[in-house]
Formats: structure tokens, sequence, C-alpha cells
């Protein structure tokens, strides 16, 4: 890490690491409809970043691109200088890096929690079974599921679905966390147990990019927030700073919603 990738602490931004994600120009279309309209965005190490914005602004297309779920019709994707825009690249090993959670149907019905969380590591790292599911145990022990490591997702709370699928995105030790509005589908009682897992691994420097419309917890965790709009970034800047002064009209009639 060079002097010049370090934050200005002056402004309030904590340190951060050389660039672990950075999207170039990035256009995407749904047929003839732009939903994403030339993004620009870099996400340091440790860096967590909560993309906010209306629903239909596009935040989940933009994860879904940089996870090569979608394709992109124009602009470049970089994970730690590699380009995962090429489409010559490995999708699955680029995924292997990630780690992405959605809003709900994370597991797979058909397998067993610790099978869930073990899959990747094993499947496409190549990781033994054994140190796969000790690893496994060791972060489903810390969340508080260890007791639930042999039952089938159906028999798990949404909450503890979803915090066994952060499980499951971290096991890989990915590059980088991409969350997509992981609470949402949540009953509000099971809210803060997801919230506090995220908070958590946000303390321990894990590389976050979350799509949210918990404007709360975003003020409190995230080191900056992205404003989404019609598919451009109006508007990026510390948490701190954005809530209490969006500089453009349209970021103020949006947060003014969560007032
Ligand atoms: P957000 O996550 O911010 O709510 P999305 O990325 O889901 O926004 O959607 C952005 C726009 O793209 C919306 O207008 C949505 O209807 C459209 N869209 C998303 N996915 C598809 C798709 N597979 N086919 C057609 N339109 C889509
Ligand atoms: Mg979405």
């Amino acid at each position: 890490m060079s002097g010049a990738d370090v934050g200005d602490g002056a402004a309030g931004i904590p340190p951060h690491g050389d660039a672990v994600l950075r999207v170039e120009g990035l256009r995407k279309s749904f047929g003839t409809t732009p939903v994403l309209r030339g993004i620009d965005l870099e996400v340091r190490e440790h860096e967590v970043v909560a993309l906010i914005g209306a629903s239909g602004s596009g935040k989940s297309t933009l994860l879904r691109c940089i996870t090569l779920l979608e394709s992109i019709d124009d602009g470049q994707i970089f994970l730690r200088g590699d380009d995962i825009s090429d489409p010559r690249v490995d999708a699955d090993r680029v995924r292997a890096r990630m780690g992405v959670v959605f809003q709900q149907f994370n597991l797979f019905p058909h397998i067993r929690v610790i099978d869930n969380v073990t899959l990747a590591a094993r499947r496409v790292l190549r990781v033994p079974r054994a140190e796969a599911e000790a690893t496994a145990l060791a972060l489903l022990e810390r969340v508080g599921l260890a007791d639930k490591a042999r039952e089938y997702p159906d028999r798990l709370s949404g909450g503890q679905q979803q915090r066994a699928a952060i499980v499951r995105a971290v096991a890989t030790n990915p590059e980088v966390l991409l969350l997509d509005e992981i609470t949402s589908a949540l009953d509000p009682e099971l809210v803060a147990e997801v919230l506090d897992l995220v908070r958590e691994l946000a303390a321990e420097g894990t590389t976050i990019v979350m799509a949210t419309h918990e404007m709360e917890f975003a003020r409190d965790v995230a080191d900056r927030v992205v404003f989404l709009d019609a598919g451009v970034v109006l508007e990026q800047g510390p948490a701190a700073d954005l809530f209490a002064h969006p500089r453009e009209e349209r970021t103020r009639a949006f947060l003014a919603r969560f007032r």
C-alpha cells in the first residue's frame, strides 16, 4: 500500500488499501432500456461501500454485472487489477473470489447447511472435505449456527438462513463481499441479527459492497455511500457527509423518504 492509496484521515475517511474492485464506464441495457448508463466505481481494500437508490435505479443489476451473472454491453470490471469483464475469463473461478448474498433464496434447499457452506470451497477451490467442513463449522459456530449445520435450510428462520448465506459467502475468504438488500425479505425482528453480522465483518476489515435500504445501518457502518439514480452514480461520499449534506436535489428527495 503506497501513501497515495491511503484515505485522507483529515476528512474522516479511514485509511484504505489498494483497489479491490474497479468498475469503469459500465453500461447495460435490457432490450432497448438502458439500466446502467456509464458506472464508474472503485472499492478499496477494507472499505465498506453502501449502494443506495430508489427501486429500479440499477443496484441489483450493477451487483449482478460485477458477479458476472449478467453480461455487460460496455465498460470494464477489474478485480484486483484482473479484467474480469474479459469474455475469456472463467466465470466460476472469478465468482469464487467474491462472496455474494442476495435478498432471498441463497441456500440450496436440497442440501444441508454445512454442504451449502462448503460447496464452493470443495467444488471450485478443491479444498478437501474435512478441511472445508472444519472451516465451515468454525464459522457457523461463530454466528451461533453450529447446531444447524446438519439441518436443511428450511428448518432455519429467515435470519438464520441469511446468516448461513453470509457464512457461505465468506467461507472461501473472498476478496470482496457483495450484499444485495440481504434484509429486505426478512421479518423486522430478524433484521438486526443479520446486520450485526455484517457489522462484525466490516469491523474485521472485510471489503464490502452492499445495496441497502437500511439507511441508519449504512450511515453507521459504511465508509462511503454511493447514490445510484437511473443507472448513474449521481453522488457519492463519506456516509456522514452524504447523509448530512447531500449536494444533489434528487439525493435529498430520496433521503427525505427515510426521515
Ligand atoms: P434496483 O436493484 O436498484 O431496484 P434493478 O437493477 O433491479 O434495480 O433494476 C433496474 C432496472 O432494470 C429496472 O427498471 C428493472 O425493471 C430492469 N431490469 C432488471 N433486471 C431485468 C431483466 N432481467 N430484464 C429486463 N429488465 C430488467
Ligand atoms: Mg435490487
